[in-house]
């Protein structure tokens, strides 16, 4: 065999290859992030109770998507390899594009019930946005577009997982980055280098970064004249010299097993305020540079907010669909499932979700094909149904609270009760439901209660309401994109009387 015979063998071996879960939690292991936790830092997040289930799930997922069985519906042929490679990071030409987009995200999002919200297609599918129109990122200057189609490429062909912060933190909204009390306080630019930037300051909020590749660093907020250090857009490796990730309170922590926490134990993504202490990034790791305009407009004038919220509410779709189905379990173990009120609530539950999921499959069949063959989901039934999730979720979870009434409470204080003889036996008679026996009940009640109640659960709620940005924002997203000529023409009509 000559050389170049083995170099195309060696090509073959790596293009044929998906990441598996192993070789991502091997790779997590040796990297040398900065990760802060209980006073602690963290150095293998692998391994540590804080962050071990979520990492396994992690890994779960990039095996999901290696399995053979699952390969038409997780991945498609990178154009630049040959090789198989996440659909997330497909760039859609057609309707038929983005719905094998949806299925994919459904694929993984059914693996956590919806629970993880920035699994890596998240990230990914921005990127896809982003690539999908380079002339966007030419215009801030030559070798841009470049950077970010290349970057696109990497992740793309070598399966990577990209976090995200892209909100400044809530230090004193009433002033702009420029003028905080320390200039350095918000993530921006602090120095230049012949080979790249150096970035200083605080970013929030980077839910599942602490298991990411890389961390994708920009701004959504509107910024002001006098913000240009603070219009940019770049990626960074998790283990860059200075980055440093604070996480939340790692729920994980608390939660001692996976029969009193059968969601907490494995779902738990964290979130994690960044802050960068002169992070050095190259040039070629640059997509936006002082451009207040194009960071602005870097979400609406490419498809990537669409891709990455088309992949936000299959997820949430996905959340939705279980909600129902533990909803209908909780009816039956209690008896109450027969009864026309609950049969009512239960009703307007899954009116609820279904419009949901139709607005999801709107997304795609009222979606558009751009000049350049590009598929763009529905903005208008994207932003409406974001638009309205901040309300909605927090009634239906209501309403669950309702249906159950002490269900969730009315339990043995944890599952080391069933090991106690003297409580056994009164355990076994009365936490029981006609069809299920007291652990059976026990079980399904401690689920519901890690969906709704405990701190993983509420946490939950604050995701629906901010993952996609501050309602209002979300809002403007619509009002933007509602067609309000055609409305005001009808008025218009009514208003001319002279055909009466
Ligand atoms: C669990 C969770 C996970 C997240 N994950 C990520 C992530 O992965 N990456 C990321 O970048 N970000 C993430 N975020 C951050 C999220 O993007 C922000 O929380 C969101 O954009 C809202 O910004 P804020 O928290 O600064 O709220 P603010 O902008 O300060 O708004 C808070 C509230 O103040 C009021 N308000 C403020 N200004 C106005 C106004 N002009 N008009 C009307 N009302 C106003 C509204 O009631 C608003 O809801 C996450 C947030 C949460 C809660």
């Amino acid at each position: 065999m000559n050389a170049h015979q083995a170099a195309a063998l060696k090509n073959t071996e790596v293009v044929g290859t998906l990441r598996s879960g192993d070789s991502f939690l091997s790779d997590l292991r040796a990297s040398e992030r900065t990760v802060y936790v209980d006073g602690e830092r963290v150095t293998n997040v692998v391994d540590h109770p804080a962050f071990r289930g979520a990492a396994k799930t992690f890994g779960r997922l990039f095996d999901y998507a290696a399995a053979p069985e699952n390969r038409e519906r997780m991945t498609f042929t990178s154009p630049d390899t040959g090789g198989p490679v996440w659909r997330c990071f497909q760039i859609p030409k057609s309707h038929e594009d983005l719905r094998a987009k949806r299925i994919a995200a459904e694929g993984w999002a059914e693996q956590t019930f919806g629970l993880m919200g920035r699994t890596p297609d998240h990230v990914a599918n921005f990127f896809a946005g982003f690539a999908a129109v380079p002339s966007f990122f030419e215009a801030g200057g030559k070798g841009y577009a470049d950077n970010v189609v290349n970057f696109y490429k990497h992740i793309r062909d070598n399966h990577k997982y990209v976090a995200y912060a892209i909100v400044p933190p809530q230090i004193d909204r009433s002033r702009p980055a420029h003028q905080q009390s320390d200039p350095t306080l918000y993530a921006g630019v602090v120095r230049e280098t012949d080979s790249g930037i150096v970035i200083k300051g605080g970013q929030q909020l980077a839910t599942g970064a602490v298991f990411a590749d890389y961390l994708h660093l920009s701004c959504i907020h509107p910024l002001r004249a006098g913000d240009e250090a603070y219009a940019i857009s770049v990626a960074i490796p998790m283990d860059a010299p200075g980055l440093k990730l604070y996480s939340r309170r790692a729920f994980a922590l608390t939660a001692e097993n996976v029969e009193d926490y059968p969601l907490t134990t494995r779902f738990d993504e964290t979130d994690s305020f960044v802050v960068l202490d002169d992070v050095h990034v190259p040039w070629e790791r640059v997509f936006i540079y002082r451009n207040i305009d194009l960071c602005f407009q870097q979400w609406w004038k490419t498809p990537s907010h669409s891709y990455g919220n088309h992949q936000a509410q299959a997820r949430y779709a996905t959340k939705l669909r279980f909600l129902l189905g533990l909803a209908k379990r909780l009816n039956e173990a209690t008896g109450n499932d027969k009864a026309p009120p609950v049969q009512v609530e239960m009703g307007e539950l899954a009116a609820y979700a279904s419009l949901v999921e139709q607005m999801l499959y709107s997304h795609e069949v009222s979606g558009t094909i751009d000049a350049n063959g590009i598929a763009w989901p529905s903005k208008i039934s994207l932003y409406a149904v974001m638009a309205l999730q901040s309300e909605i979720n927090p009634h239906m979870i209501d309403i669950v609270r309702e249906l159950t009434g002490a269900a969730m409470i009315s339990l043995p204080s944890s599952s080391k009760d069933f090991n106690n003889p003297q409580q056994l036996a009164d355990i076994e008679r009365y936490y029981v439901s006609s069809d299920l026996s007291a652990r059976e009940r026990v079980k399904l009640m401690r689920l519901a209660w890690d969906f709704i109640g405990t701190e993983f659960g509420n946490r939950h709620q604050q995701y629906e309401k901010f993952y996609g940005g501050a309602s209002y924002l979300v809002k403007t997203n619509m009002y933007r994109n509602y067609d309000f000529e055609r409305a005001g023409r009808l008025v218009d009509a009514a208003l001319d009387t002279s055909l009466a």
